[in-house]
Protein backbone atom coordinates (compact mmCIF):
# COMPACT_ATOMS: atom_id res chain seq x y z
CA UNK A 1 0.00 0.00 0.00
CA UNK A 2 1.04 3.79 -0.68
CA UNK A 3 1.94 6.06 1.96
CA UNK A 4 0.87 9.54 0.97
CA UNK A 5 1.97 12.98 2.61
CA UNK A 6 -1.49 13.70 2.63
CA UNK A 7 -4.54 12.41 2.70
CA UNK A 8 -5.76 15.27 1.16
CA UNK A 9 -4.61 18.44 -0.71
CA UNK A 10 -6.76 20.92 -1.20
CA UNK A 11 -5.72 23.58 -4.34
CA UNK A 12 -7.41 26.43 -3.47
CA UNK A 13 -8.59 28.17 -0.63
CA UNK A 14 -11.73 29.60 -1.33
CA UNK A 15 -15.43 28.88 -0.22
CA UNK A 16 -15.31 25.33 -1.56
CA UNK A 17 -11.58 24.46 -1.01
CA UNK A 18 -11.58 25.82 2.76
CA UNK A 19 -14.64 24.05 3.42
CA UNK A 20 -13.81 20.76 2.23
CA UNK A 21 -10.28 21.17 3.76
CA UNK A 22 -11.60 22.06 7.71
CA UNK A 23 -14.47 19.09 7.46
CA UNK A 24 -11.77 16.46 6.13
CA UNK A 25 -9.79 17.48 8.74
CA UNK A 26 -12.21 17.49 11.43
CA UNK A 27 -13.03 13.76 10.34
CA UNK A 28 -9.33 12.98 11.19
CA UNK A 29 -7.96 13.25 7.60
CA UNK A 30 -4.02 14.63 6.98
CA UNK A 31 -4.87 17.81 4.83
CA UNK A 32 -2.66 20.24 3.67
CA UNK A 33 -4.11 22.73 1.05
CA UNK A 34 -2.21 25.68 -1.04
CA UNK A 35 -3.43 28.95 -2.18
CA UNK A 36 -1.35 31.45 -4.97
CA UNK A 37 -3.46 35.15 -3.94
CA UNK A 38 -5.37 35.33 -0.65
CA UNK A 39 -7.55 32.76 1.59
CA UNK A 40 -11.23 33.04 1.52
CA UNK A 41 -10.75 33.41 -2.66
CA UNK A 42 -13.51 35.20 -4.68
CA UNK A 43 -16.37 35.78 -2.74
CA UNK A 44 -14.73 37.28 0.33
CA UNK A 45 -11.92 38.89 -1.68
CA UNK A 46 -12.99 40.17 -4.49
CA UNK A 47 -16.98 39.28 -4.92
CA UNK A 48 -19.78 38.76 -2.63
CA UNK A 49 -18.77 40.18 0.14
CA UNK A 50 -17.18 44.00 -0.93
CA UNK A 51 -19.72 43.89 -3.60
CA UNK A 52 -22.17 43.72 -0.50
CA UNK A 53 -19.94 46.60 1.04
CA UNK A 54 -20.16 48.81 -1.81
CA UNK A 55 -23.75 47.70 -2.67
CA UNK A 56 -24.88 49.47 1.28
CA UNK A 57 -22.34 52.10 0.96
CA UNK A 58 -24.13 53.16 -2.74
CA UNK A 59 -27.85 52.98 -1.10
CA UNK A 60 -26.91 55.85 1.56
CA UNK A 61 -27.99 58.24 -1.44
CA UNK A 62 -31.18 57.48 -1.45
CA UNK A 63 -31.63 57.26 1.83
CA UNK A 64 -30.23 60.87 2.79
CA UNK A 65 -32.65 61.86 -0.11
CA UNK A 66 -35.56 59.56 1.28
CA UNK A 67 -34.99 61.10 4.69
CA UNK A 68 -36.23 64.14 3.95
CA UNK A 69 -39.76 63.04 3.69
CA UNK A 70 -39.33 62.23 7.22
CA UNK A 71 -38.78 65.34 8.68
CA UNK A 72 -34.81 65.34 8.54
CA UNK A 73 -32.92 68.37 7.22
CA UNK A 74 -29.61 66.50 6.12
CA UNK A 75 -26.37 68.64 4.29
CA UNK A 76 -25.34 67.71 1.12
CA UNK A 77 -23.47 64.32 2.09
CA UNK A 78 -20.07 64.39 0.64
CA UNK A 79 -18.62 60.70 -0.25
CA UNK A 80 -15.04 59.83 -0.29
CA UNK A 81 -14.16 56.15 -2.97
CA UNK A 82 -10.33 56.21 -0.87
CA UNK A 83 -12.09 56.58 2.66
CA UNK A 84 -14.71 53.56 1.46
CA UNK A 85 -12.18 51.69 -0.46
CA UNK A 86 -9.79 51.40 2.87
CA UNK A 87 -12.61 50.79 5.15
CA UNK A 88 -13.62 47.84 2.91
CA UNK A 89 -9.86 46.61 2.67
CA UNK A 90 -9.54 45.91 6.22
CA UNK A 91 -12.48 43.98 6.61
CA UNK A 92 -11.16 41.86 3.52
CA UNK A 93 -7.97 41.63 5.29
CA UNK A 94 -9.64 41.17 8.55
CA UNK A 95 -12.07 37.68 6.94
CA UNK A 96 -8.90 36.36 4.64
CA UNK A 97 -7.19 36.32 8.54
CA UNK A 98 -10.04 34.19 9.73
CA UNK A 99 -9.75 31.76 7.17
CA UNK A 100 -6.30 30.96 7.64
CA UNK A 101 -6.56 31.25 11.27
CA UNK A 102 -9.76 28.78 10.79
CA UNK A 103 -7.31 26.23 8.75
CA UNK A 104 -4.32 26.06 11.05
CA UNK A 105 -7.03 25.76 13.92
CA UNK A 106 -8.49 22.58 12.07
CA UNK A 107 -4.83 21.35 11.85
CA UNK A 108 -4.56 22.19 8.29
CA UNK A 109 -1.39 22.02 6.76
CA UNK A 110 -1.52 25.72 5.01
CA UNK A 111 0.23 26.86 2.35
CA UNK A 112 1.27 30.05 0.37
CA UNK A 113 1.86 29.14 -3.73
CA UNK A 114 0.80 28.30 -7.21
CA UNK A 115 0.02 24.28 -6.70
CA UNK A 116 0.26 21.91 -10.22
CA UNK A 117 -0.20 19.02 -10.80
CA UNK A 118 2.42 16.51 -11.37
CA UNK A 119 0.80 12.82 -11.14
CA UNK A 120 -2.93 11.81 -10.02
CA UNK A 121 -1.66 11.13 -6.73
CA UNK A 122 1.19 14.45 -6.58
CA UNK A 123 1.61 18.33 -6.51
CA UNK A 124 4.35 20.65 -7.06
CA UNK A 125 4.08 23.58 -4.66
CA UNK A 126 7.16 26.42 -4.61
CA UNK A 127 9.15 24.03 -5.87
CA UNK A 128 8.20 20.76 -3.78
CA UNK A 129 6.63 18.03 -4.37
CA UNK A 130 3.59 17.31 -2.11
CA UNK A 131 1.88 13.83 -2.14
CA UNK A 132 -1.78 13.29 -1.36
CA UNK A 133 -4.45 10.09 -1.66
CA UNK A 134 -6.88 12.37 -2.79
CA UNK A 135 -6.64 15.93 -4.43
CA UNK A 136 -9.08 17.96 -4.59
CA UNK A 137 -9.08 20.94 -7.34
CA UNK A 138 -11.12 24.27 -6.16
CA UNK A 139 -9.56 26.86 -7.91
CA UNK A 140 -12.60 28.93 -8.66
CA UNK A 141 -12.62 31.13 -12.27
CA UNK A 142 -11.94 34.34 -13.63
CA UNK A 143 -13.30 37.00 -15.32
CA UNK A 144 -13.93 36.05 -18.79
CA UNK A 145 -13.28 38.81 -21.82
CA UNK A 146 -14.24 38.86 -24.87
CA UNK A 147 -11.05 39.57 -27.27
CA UNK A 148 -12.52 42.66 -29.16
CA UNK A 149 -9.79 45.68 -30.19
CA UNK A 150 -9.13 47.35 -26.89
CA UNK A 151 -10.18 45.25 -24.53
CA UNK A 152 -7.06 45.82 -22.81
CA UNK A 153 -8.27 49.64 -22.00
CA UNK A 154 -11.28 47.70 -20.18
CA UNK A 155 -11.56 46.43 -16.30
CA UNK A 156 -13.05 43.68 -14.89
CA UNK A 157 -14.70 42.62 -11.18
CA UNK A 158 -11.09 42.10 -10.47
CA UNK A 159 -9.79 45.57 -11.19
CA UNK A 160 -12.92 47.16 -9.81
CA UNK A 161 -12.82 47.23 -6.28
CA UNK A 162 -9.47 48.62 -5.99
CA UNK A 163 -9.88 51.60 -8.24
CA UNK A 164 -8.27 54.75 -7.00
CA UNK A 165 -11.09 56.88 -8.18
CA UNK A 166 -14.56 56.45 -8.83
CA UNK A 167 -14.58 56.98 -12.47
CA UNK A 168 -17.13 59.79 -13.57
CA UNK A 169 -18.46 58.11 -16.89
CA UNK A 170 -18.92 54.23 -16.96
CA UNK A 171 -19.70 51.57 -19.58
CA UNK A 172 -20.68 48.49 -17.94
CA UNK A 173 -20.11 45.92 -20.41
CA UNK A 174 -23.05 42.60 -19.89
CA UNK A 175 -25.87 41.75 -18.79
CA UNK A 176 -25.63 39.29 -16.02
CA UNK A 177 -24.94 39.67 -11.83
CA UNK A 178 -22.23 41.24 -11.94
CA UNK A 179 -23.39 43.86 -14.66
CA UNK A 180 -26.65 44.99 -12.84
CA UNK A 181 -24.74 44.57 -9.47
CA UNK A 182 -22.27 47.37 -10.37
CA UNK A 183 -24.74 49.37 -12.02
CA UNK A 184 -26.21 50.28 -8.88
CA UNK A 185 -23.23 50.27 -7.08
CA UNK A 186 -21.48 53.06 -9.17
CA UNK A 187 -24.74 54.96 -10.16
CA UNK A 188 -25.56 55.45 -6.39
CA UNK A 189 -22.11 56.57 -5.89
CA UNK A 190 -22.36 59.14 -8.15
CA UNK A 191 -20.89 57.82 -11.55
CA UNK A 192 -22.78 58.35 -15.06
CA UNK A 193 -23.41 54.56 -15.76
CA UNK A 194 -24.52 53.34 -19.21
CA UNK A 195 -24.83 49.48 -18.81
CA UNK A 196 -24.59 48.05 -22.69
CA UNK A 197 -25.75 44.38 -23.31
CA UNK A 198 -26.75 42.30 -26.36
CA UNK A 199 -29.80 40.34 -25.54
CA UNK A 200 -33.02 41.80 -25.48
CA UNK A 201 -33.55 42.39 -21.84
CA UNK A 202 -30.88 41.84 -18.87
CA UNK A 203 -30.49 38.80 -16.61
CA UNK A 204 -31.16 36.17 -19.11
CA UNK A 205 -32.31 33.08 -17.04
CA UNK A 206 -34.43 34.91 -14.58
CA UNK A 207 -38.27 35.23 -14.82
CA UNK A 208 -38.78 37.47 -17.28
CA UNK A 209 -41.32 39.98 -15.21
CA UNK A 210 -38.28 40.37 -12.87
CA UNK A 211 -35.89 41.10 -15.43
CA UNK A 212 -38.35 43.72 -16.96
CA UNK A 213 -39.20 45.58 -13.65
CA UNK A 214 -35.73 45.36 -12.76
CA UNK A 215 -35.20 47.31 -16.16
CA UNK A 216 -37.43 50.20 -15.67
CA UNK A 217 -36.46 50.52 -11.77
CA UNK A 218 -32.75 51.35 -13.26
CA UNK A 219 -33.43 53.27 -15.57
CA UNK A 220 -35.83 55.39 -13.37
CA UNK A 221 -32.58 55.79 -11.03
CA UNK A 222 -30.74 57.22 -13.91
CA UNK A 223 -29.14 54.49 -15.20
CA UNK A 224 -28.84 54.00 -19.53
CA UNK A 225 -29.58 50.70 -20.29
CA UNK A 226 -28.70 50.11 -23.93
CA UNK A 227 -30.19 46.55 -25.23
CA UNK A 228 -29.48 44.44 -28.05
CA UNK A 229 -26.26 46.49 -28.17
CA UNK A 230 -22.55 45.08 -28.09
CA UNK A 231 -19.17 46.87 -28.40
CA UNK A 232 -17.20 46.96 -31.18
CA UNK A 233 -13.97 48.38 -29.92
CA UNK A 234 -12.31 50.29 -27.31
CA UNK A 235 -9.85 53.41 -27.80
CA UNK A 236 -7.74 55.01 -25.60
CA UNK A 237 -7.53 59.08 -26.03
CA UNK A 238 -5.09 61.70 -25.00
CA UNK A 239 -6.80 62.76 -21.98
CA UNK A 240 -7.46 59.05 -20.27
CA UNK A 241 -10.78 58.88 -21.79
CA UNK A 242 -11.89 55.65 -23.64
CA UNK A 243 -14.18 56.33 -26.99
CA UNK A 244 -16.35 53.29 -27.22
CA UNK A 245 -17.74 52.35 -30.57
CA UNK A 246 -20.73 50.06 -30.73
CA UNK A 247 -22.39 47.54 -32.81
CA UNK A 248 -26.15 47.75 -32.77
CA UNK A 249 -29.07 50.47 -33.66
CA UNK A 250 -28.88 52.57 -30.37
CA UNK A 251 -25.91 54.70 -30.29
CA UNK A 252 -23.19 55.03 -32.52
CA UNK A 253 -19.72 55.82 -29.62
CA UNK A 254 -19.75 57.07 -26.28
CA UNK A 255 -17.18 58.53 -24.51
CA UNK A 256 -16.29 57.40 -20.75
CA UNK A 257 -13.55 57.02 -17.67
CA UNK A 258 -13.95 53.54 -17.40
CA UNK A 259 -15.25 50.48 -19.30
CA UNK A 260 -16.01 47.45 -17.09
CA UNK A 261 -16.57 44.49 -18.57
CA UNK A 262 -18.68 41.76 -16.90
CA UNK A 263 -19.09 39.23 -19.53
CA UNK A 264 -18.91 35.92 -17.28
CA UNK A 265 -16.28 34.03 -15.64
CA UNK A 266 -14.93 31.16 -16.50
CA UNK A 267 -12.51 27.98 -15.04
CA UNK A 268 -9.37 28.33 -13.60
CA UNK A 269 -7.90 25.53 -14.82
CA UNK A 270 -4.96 26.68 -17.42
CA UNK A 271 -1.40 25.64 -16.40
CA UNK A 272 -2.28 23.32 -13.62
CA UNK A 273 -1.73 20.27 -15.76
CA UNK A 274 -5.13 18.69 -15.35
CA UNK A 275 -5.08 17.77 -18.86
CA UNK A 276 -1.95 16.35 -18.49
CA UNK A 277 -2.60 13.91 -15.93
CA UNK A 278 -5.61 12.71 -18.17
CA UNK A 279 -8.82 15.12 -16.19
CA UNK A 280 -11.74 15.24 -18.67
CA UNK A 281 -12.35 18.98 -19.15
CA UNK A 282 -15.91 20.59 -20.60
CA UNK A 283 -15.52 23.16 -23.31
CA UNK A 284 -14.99 25.82 -21.08
CA UNK A 285 -11.77 24.35 -19.37
CA UNK A 286 -14.55 23.00 -15.86
CA UNK A 287 -13.47 19.97 -14.92
CA UNK A 288 -16.05 17.42 -15.46
CA UNK A 289 -17.02 15.55 -12.01
CA UNK A 290 -19.42 13.18 -11.09
CA UNK A 291 -22.59 13.38 -8.71
CA UNK A 292 -19.81 13.04 -5.65
CA UNK A 293 -17.11 15.94 -6.72
CA UNK A 294 -15.11 13.01 -9.02
CA UNK A 295 -13.15 13.51 -11.91
CA UNK A 296 -12.60 10.57 -14.23
CA UNK A 297 -8.95 10.10 -12.35
CA UNK A 298 -10.23 8.57 -9.18
CA UNK A 299 -8.05 10.27 -7.21
CA UNK A 300 -8.52 13.86 -8.40
CA UNK A 301 -11.79 15.67 -6.97
CA UNK A 302 -13.19 19.17 -8.10
CA UNK A 303 -15.84 21.30 -6.40
CA UNK A 304 -17.65 25.17 -6.77
CA UNK A 305 -16.83 27.43 -9.94
CA UNK A 306 -14.23 25.26 -11.78
CA UNK A 307 -16.64 22.56 -12.18
CA UNK A 308 -18.61 25.50 -14.32
CA UNK A 309 -22.22 24.60 -12.62
CA UNK A 310 -23.84 25.91 -10.69
CA UNK A 311 -21.08 28.95 -9.62
CA UNK A 312 -22.73 30.58 -6.10
CA UNK A 313 -20.63 30.40 -2.93
CA UNK A 314 -22.91 28.28 -0.77
CA UNK A 315 -23.20 25.36 -3.84
CA UNK A 316 -19.29 25.50 -3.50
CA UNK A 317 -19.65 25.39 0.20
CA UNK A 318 -21.91 22.57 0.15
CA UNK A 319 -19.91 20.59 -2.81
CA UNK A 320 -16.94 20.99 -0.44
CA UNK A 321 -18.39 19.45 2.60
CA UNK A 322 -19.94 16.63 0.82
CA UNK A 323 -16.61 15.81 -0.58
CA UNK A 324 -15.18 16.01 2.41
CA UNK A 325 -18.06 13.30 4.07
CA UNK A 326 -17.70 11.44 0.77
CA UNK A 327 -13.91 10.51 1.20
CA UNK A 328 -13.87 10.40 5.26
CA UNK A 329 -16.83 9.70 6.42
CA UNK A 330 -19.44 6.79 6.84
CA UNK A 331 -21.18 7.06 3.58
CA UNK A 332 -20.41 9.05 0.31
CA UNK A 333 -23.08 12.25 -0.14
CA UNK A 334 -23.98 13.98 -2.97
CA UNK A 335 -24.78 17.78 -2.00
CA UNK A 336 -28.36 17.92 -2.46
CA UNK A 337 -29.13 21.02 -4.84
CA UNK A 338 -32.29 21.31 -5.59
CA UNK A 339 -34.65 24.56 -5.02
CA UNK A 340 -31.21 26.82 -4.79
CA UNK A 341 -32.79 30.20 -4.16
CA UNK A 342 -30.45 33.41 -5.42
CA UNK A 343 -30.22 36.83 -4.82
CA UNK A 344 -29.15 39.86 -7.52
CA UNK A 345 -27.89 42.79 -5.42
CA UNK A 346 -29.07 44.88 -7.87
CA UNK A 347 -30.83 48.15 -6.16
CA UNK A 348 -33.66 47.38 -6.03
CA UNK A 349 -32.53 43.82 -5.03
CA UNK A 350 -33.66 40.46 -6.24
CA UNK A 351 -34.71 37.69 -4.46
CA UNK A 352 -35.64 34.45 -6.26
CA UNK A 353 -36.26 30.73 -5.44
CA UNK A 354 -37.93 28.03 -8.09
CA UNK A 355 -39.09 28.16 -11.36
CA UNK A 356 -39.76 30.86 -13.16
CA UNK A 357 -42.85 31.02 -15.04
CA UNK A 358 -41.38 29.61 -18.31
CA UNK A 359 -39.99 27.08 -16.73
CA UNK A 360 -42.83 26.08 -14.65
CA UNK A 361 -44.96 26.43 -17.79
CA UNK A 362 -42.78 23.84 -19.39
CA UNK A 363 -42.60 21.60 -16.19
CA UNK A 364 -46.35 21.55 -15.11
CA UNK A 365 -48.41 22.40 -18.09
CA UNK A 366 -50.52 24.29 -16.07
CA UNK A 367 -49.84 26.88 -13.56
CA UNK A 368 -51.68 29.73 -11.33
CA UNK A 369 -49.52 32.73 -11.51
CA UNK A 370 -49.75 35.38 -8.57
CA UNK A 371 -48.24 38.26 -8.86
CA UNK A 372 -48.23 42.13 -7.54
CA UNK A 373 -46.54 45.24 -7.71
CA UNK A 374 -46.77 48.11 -4.52
CA UNK A 375 -44.84 50.99 -3.12
CA UNK A 376 -43.51 50.39 0.16
CA UNK A 377 -44.97 52.32 3.10
CA UNK A 378 -41.13 53.96 3.44
CA UNK A 379 -41.47 55.75 -0.31
CA UNK A 380 -45.53 57.08 1.06
CA UNK A 381 -43.14 59.65 2.71
CA UNK A 382 -40.12 59.33 1.01
CA UNK A 383 -42.19 60.13 -2.40
CA UNK A 384 -39.82 57.77 -4.46
CA UNK A 385 -41.05 56.52 -7.27
CA UNK A 386 -40.05 52.73 -6.43
CA UNK A 387 -42.15 50.00 -7.47
CA UNK A 388 -41.56 46.05 -5.66
CA UNK A 389 -42.98 43.03 -7.35
CA UNK A 390 -43.61 40.09 -5.73
CA UNK A 391 -45.01 36.72 -7.97
CA UNK A 392 -45.58 33.44 -7.03
CA UNK A 393 -45.64 30.36 -9.24
CA UNK A 394 -47.85 27.54 -8.55
CA UNK A 395 -48.98 23.81 -9.87
CA UNK A 396 -52.08 23.91 -10.82
CA UNK A 397 -52.78 20.51 -10.34
CA UNK A 398 -51.37 20.15 -6.86
CA UNK A 399 -51.17 23.67 -5.60
CA UNK A 400 -47.41 23.23 -4.93
CA UNK A 401 -45.58 26.52 -5.05
CA UNK A 402 -43.21 26.32 -7.73
CA UNK A 403 -41.19 29.34 -7.50
CA UNK A 404 -41.01 32.68 -5.75
CA UNK A 405 -39.36 35.76 -6.91
CA UNK A 406 -39.22 39.36 -5.61
CA UNK A 407 -37.86 42.46 -7.07
CA UNK A 408 -37.66 45.41 -3.41
CA UNK A 409 -36.10 46.70 -0.86
CA UNK A 410 -34.79 43.19 1.42
CA UNK A 411 -36.33 40.77 -0.74
CA UNK A 412 -32.66 38.36 -0.69
CA UNK A 413 -33.85 38.64 3.09
CA UNK A 414 -37.54 37.70 2.15
CA UNK A 415 -36.31 34.71 -0.47
CA UNK A 416 -34.39 32.51 1.99
CA UNK A 417 -37.55 31.77 4.23
CA UNK A 418 -39.73 31.21 1.09
CA UNK A 419 -36.70 29.00 -0.49
CA UNK A 420 -37.06 26.76 3.00
CA UNK A 421 -41.16 26.33 2.68
CA UNK A 422 -41.06 26.06 -1.05
CA UNK A 423 -37.96 22.79 -0.39
CA UNK A 424 -40.62 21.05 1.82
CA UNK A 425 -43.16 21.36 -0.46
CA UNK A 426 -45.64 24.20 0.41
CA UNK A 427 -48.85 24.57 -0.85
CA UNK A 428 -50.30 27.52 -1.73
CA UNK A 429 -53.45 27.00 1.10
CA UNK A 430 -49.92 26.84 3.32
CA UNK A 431 -49.08 30.21 2.08
CA UNK A 432 -52.22 31.26 2.38
CA UNK A 433 -53.07 29.76 6.32
CA UNK A 434 -49.55 31.47 7.91
CA UNK A 435 -50.87 35.05 9.20
CA UNK A 436 -49.44 37.96 7.73
CA UNK A 437 -47.25 40.06 9.66
CA UNK A 438 -47.88 43.68 9.24
CA UNK A 439 -46.36 46.26 7.61
CA UNK A 440 -44.12 44.27 5.76
CA UNK A 441 -43.49 43.97 2.22
CA UNK A 442 -43.24 40.12 2.92
CA UNK A 443 -46.95 39.83 3.86
CA UNK A 444 -47.92 40.14 0.06
CA UNK A 445 -46.81 36.60 -0.12
CA UNK A 446 -49.26 34.96 2.21
CA UNK A 447 -51.94 37.96 0.94
CA UNK A 448 -51.90 37.41 -2.85
CA UNK A 449 -55.21 36.28 -3.99
CA UNK A 450 -55.39 37.41 -7.48
CA UNK A 451 -54.64 34.27 -10.25
CA UNK A 452 -53.93 34.08 -13.79
CA UNK A 453 -53.85 30.37 -15.19
CA UNK A 454 -51.81 29.69 -18.06
CA UNK A 455 -51.72 26.51 -20.32
CA UNK A 456 -48.39 24.95 -21.92
P1 LIG B 1 -23.29 36.07 -15.95
O1 LIG B 1 -23.14 34.75 -16.58
O2 LIG B 1 -24.31 36.26 -14.88
O3 LIG B 1 -23.55 37.17 -17.08
C1 LIG B 1 -22.68 37.33 -18.15
C2 LIG B 1 -23.27 38.36 -19.07
O4 LIG B 1 -22.34 38.70 -20.07
C3 LIG B 1 -24.54 37.89 -19.77
O5 LIG B 1 -25.42 38.97 -19.85
C4 LIG B 1 -24.01 37.48 -21.13
O6 LIG B 1 -24.95 37.60 -22.17
C5 LIG B 1 -22.91 38.49 -21.36
N1 LIG B 1 -21.88 38.01 -22.26
C6 LIG B 1 -21.25 36.81 -22.23
N2 LIG B 1 -20.33 36.74 -23.21
C7 LIG B 1 -20.38 37.91 -23.88
C8 LIG B 1 -19.68 38.42 -25.00
N3 LIG B 1 -18.74 37.70 -25.63
N4 LIG B 1 -19.99 39.65 -25.42
C9 LIG B 1 -20.95 40.38 -24.80
N5 LIG B 1 -21.64 39.94 -23.74
C10 LIG B 1 -21.36 38.72 -23.28
O7 LIG B 1 -21.83 36.43 -15.45
P2 LIG B 1 -21.27 37.49 -14.42
O8 LIG B 1 -19.90 37.78 -14.91
O9 LIG B 1 -22.21 38.61 -14.19
O10 LIG B 1 -21.19 36.65 -13.08
C11 LIG B 1 -20.57 35.36 -13.08
C12 LIG B 1 -21.29 34.44 -12.15
O11 LIG B 1 -20.94 34.74 -10.82
C13 LIG B 1 -22.81 34.56 -12.18
O12 LIG B 1 -23.40 33.80 -13.21
C14 LIG B 1 -23.19 34.05 -10.83
O13 LIG B 1 -23.27 32.65 -10.85
C15 LIG B 1 -22.02 34.49 -9.96
N6 LIG B 1 -22.38 35.73 -9.24
C16 LIG B 1 -23.35 35.68 -8.30
C17 LIG B 1 -23.73 36.80 -7.61
C18 LIG B 1 -24.81 36.71 -6.60
O14 LIG B 1 -25.12 35.62 -6.15
N7 LIG B 1 -25.43 37.81 -6.22
C19 LIG B 1 -23.10 38.09 -7.87
C20 LIG B 1 -22.09 38.05 -8.90
C21 LIG B 1 -21.76 36.90 -9.55
P3 LIG B 1 -26.01 36.44 -22.54
O15 LIG B 1 -27.08 36.50 -21.51
O16 LIG B 1 -26.47 36.83 -23.89
O17 LIG B 1 -25.23 35.16 -22.52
Amino acid sequence: MHTYDNQLFVIGGGSGGVRAARIAAGLGARVAIAENFRYGGTCVIRGCVPKKLLVYAAHFAEDFADAQGFGWTVPPAEFSWPQLIEAKNREISRLSGMYEKNLIGSRVDVMHGTARLVDAHTVAVNGQHVTAEHILVATGGAPFVPPIPGIEHAITSNEVFDLPHLPKRVLIVGGGYIAVEFAGILNGLGAKVTLCYRGAQVLRGFDDDVRMHLHGEMVKKGITVLLRQDVAHIDKRGDGSLSVAFIGAQTDSLSVDAVLYATGRAPNTQGLGLAEVGVDLDSAGGVKVNAFGQSNVPSIHAVGDVTNRITLTPVAIREGAALAHTLFGPTPVSADLTTVPSAVFSQPPIGTVGLTEAQALAQAGQIDIYSSKFRNLRHTLSGRDEQTLVKLIVDTANQRVLGAHMVGADSPEIIQGLAIAIRMGATKADLDATVALHPSAAEEFVTLRDKITRSA
